[in-house]
């Protein structure tokens, strides 16, 4: 078993091997994902693995993501202290605990009640106080709170959803994994007059986004 110290040392080496030796250089970002205690965002088996440099599942054959890929999307989508970013697939919510330090508001959506839950516990235990959660088709987006200056899906598509675009502010970034069902390309889209214009970032591997936008099943 380890103990908080333990954590903490094993999360300053995953810092410094595994993003900034990959060329992760947002300095908040960093100062961040040093200080978030991911094991609590696993399982009590998983912990001692929390900080690898891989996925991990969490149960109801979801994942959560390896620690580069939540960072290197996080810094795509450059978010200020003031904005407000929507999340699709809150899964364990260690993305969105992220997200809740590099911006203002964070709206995050996720299909399996179960995980939804267990996540908001987690950020009422952690102090987070400017997320909210809510259970349901997240290719649908969150219209109530729309436009967001920044939109992140944790889960692959086949296309980007329509109405994340629609829900994006002008100049604001979406990061999606798109492409099949086993293997996708990061995409990084920005509206500009009113405009998505999209680059690929990577390769990747996401479980499905399930939903009316999404996959069927
Ligand atoms: N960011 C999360 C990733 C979890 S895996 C983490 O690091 O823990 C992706 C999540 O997307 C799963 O929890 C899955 O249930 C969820 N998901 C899939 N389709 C969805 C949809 N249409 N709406 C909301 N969530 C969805």
């Amino acid at each position: 078993m380890f103990n908080k110290e333990d954590y903490k040392i094993l999360r300053e080496n995953m810092v410094e091997v595994q993003l900034k030796t990959r060329g992760i250089k947002d300095e908040k970002l960093l100062e961040v994902m040093g200080q978030i205690p991911r094991h609590l965002f696993v399982s009590e088996q998983q912990r001692s693995c929390a900080y690898e440099d891989f996925p991990l599942p969490i149960g109801e054959g979801q994942t959560i993501s390896q620690p580069y890929m939540v960072a290197l999307m996080t810094e795509l989508l450059r978010l200020k202290e003031h904005e407000k970013v929507l999340e699709i697939g809150t899964g364990s919510g260690y993305q969105t605990a992220v997200l809740s330090k590099t911006a203002k508001e964070v709206y995050t959506v996720e299909k399996i009640e179960s995980l939804a839950l267990k996540a908001e516990e987690m950020f009422k235990e952690l102090g987070y106080q400017n997320i909210k959660v809510k259970v349901g088709d997240g290719s649908e987006g969150w219209s109530e709170y729309a436009p967001y200056n920044g939109i992140i899906v944790t889960a692959g598509s086949p296309k980007i959803p329509e109405p994340l675009i629609k829900q994006l502010s002008e100049n604001g970034r979406i990061v999606i994994p798109i492409g099949g069902p086993f293997s996708q390309d990061l995409i990084l889209g920005e509206k500009i007059k009113g405009e998505l214009i999209t680059k690929t970032i990577c390769g990747c591997t996401f479980v499905p986004l399930i939903g009316k936008h999404g996959w069927d099943k």
